[in-house]
Order: structure tokens, then C-alpha cells, then sequence
């Protein structure tokens, strides 16, 4: 059971989980372009990367897989991430120090991540109404929020099963 390959536990759990690589990735540079910034490739591939993780990648996987692309030394690859942060395409999960891409980031969500200690499998809530509940909060305490990662542990269904 707990060897399973886990990329369901990844977004599986909403609508706007990403299905489609590409579209994907097409979807998030017009995001990018948007907001004036730009989809690099280095920031593309990472991107890429981290939808085709099963898991939660660490940079080092990143970096590992590059294949050669841009000058792949650890500083790239991590601008990378801070950038796709930045726009809400990716989380780090602090607990696991790995990063996940994000299917929500056009619209509100709390990034909150329910983390399996058994499979490793991290999957990400909409909680709206915990990311309303933050918004209010943070403000009631003159903080100003830029974002917010929940990590909940605890087995996933899938284990639990
Ligand atoms: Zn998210
Ligand atoms: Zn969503
Ligand atoms: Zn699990």
C-alpha cells in the first residue's frame, strides 16, 4: 500500500487539478504575462517538472533533471522556484523542504496541504473559508499577508484504507 506511485494524491482532489501538462503550462505563462512578468524556460522546465513530479520534488531532483537546460547551477533553480512561488503556481512545503505546482493560482485558495506520514502524499485543499479566515485575521493583527502554506499531517484515504 504505501508504495504505490502517489501523483493522485497531488491536486487530485479538486476540479482545477492540473490534467493536462501543457495546457498547464500554456495557462500559467499567459498567467505570467499578465502580471508583466515572463515565462523563461528555466522557469517553464521547473514548472514542467514539478507537474510531472509523482510527489514532492526537492531541488535537488529539480536540478538533477534539468537536462542541461540554461545554466542549471542550485541559484537558477531556485530563483525559479521563489519566481513560481511568487506567482502562485508552486508551494513549498516546509516539512518535506519540497515544492509542489499549484492548479489554483487564478483564483483564491489557502494553500493548505494535507501530508500524508505514511505515503509521503501531499494534497492541496481549496479551504476557502480558511484563506478568508487568514485574510481577516492577519489584517485584524496590522499584518500584511503576502501568502500563507497550512501543513496538516496526518493519512491520507488511501492509507487510512
Ligand atoms: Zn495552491
Ligand atoms: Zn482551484
Ligand atoms: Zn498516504
Amino acid at each position: 500500500m504505501a508504495s504505490q506511485p502517489s501523483s493522485a494524491h497531488v491536486h487530485a482532489n479538486t476540479p482545477c487539478s492540473p490534467q493536462d501538462v501543457d495546457t498547464f503550462l500554456n495557462d500559467a505563462e499567459a498567467l505570467v504575462m499578465r502580471r508583466g512578468a515572463r515565462m523563461t524556460r528555466i522557469r517553464r522546465k521547473v514548472l514542467r517538472l514539478l507537474l510531472e513530479s509523482a510527489e514532492p520534488a526537492k531541488a535537488y531532483d529539480l536540478l538533477a533533471n534539468l537536462d542541461g537546460e540554461g545554466s542549471a547551477k542550485p541559484p537558477t533553480v531556485y530563483r525559479a522556484l521563489d519566481f513560481l512561488q511568487e506567482s502562485g503556481l508552486a508551494h513549498k512545503i516546509e516539512s518535506l523542504n519540497a515544492y509542489v505546482a499549484c492548479g489554483h493560482a487564478s483564483h483564491s485558495h489557502s494553500a493548505v496541504f494535507l501530508i500524508c506520514d505514511s505515503c509521503g502524499g501531499a494534497e492541496e485543499l481549496h479551504a476557502v473559508s480558511t484563506s478568508q479566515a487568514l485574510k481577516v485575521e492577519t489584517a485584524a493583527a496590522g499584518f500584511n499577508m503576502t501568502r500563507a502554506v497550512i501543513e496538516v499531517r496526518g493519512t491520507c484515504r488511501d492509507c487510512a484504507a
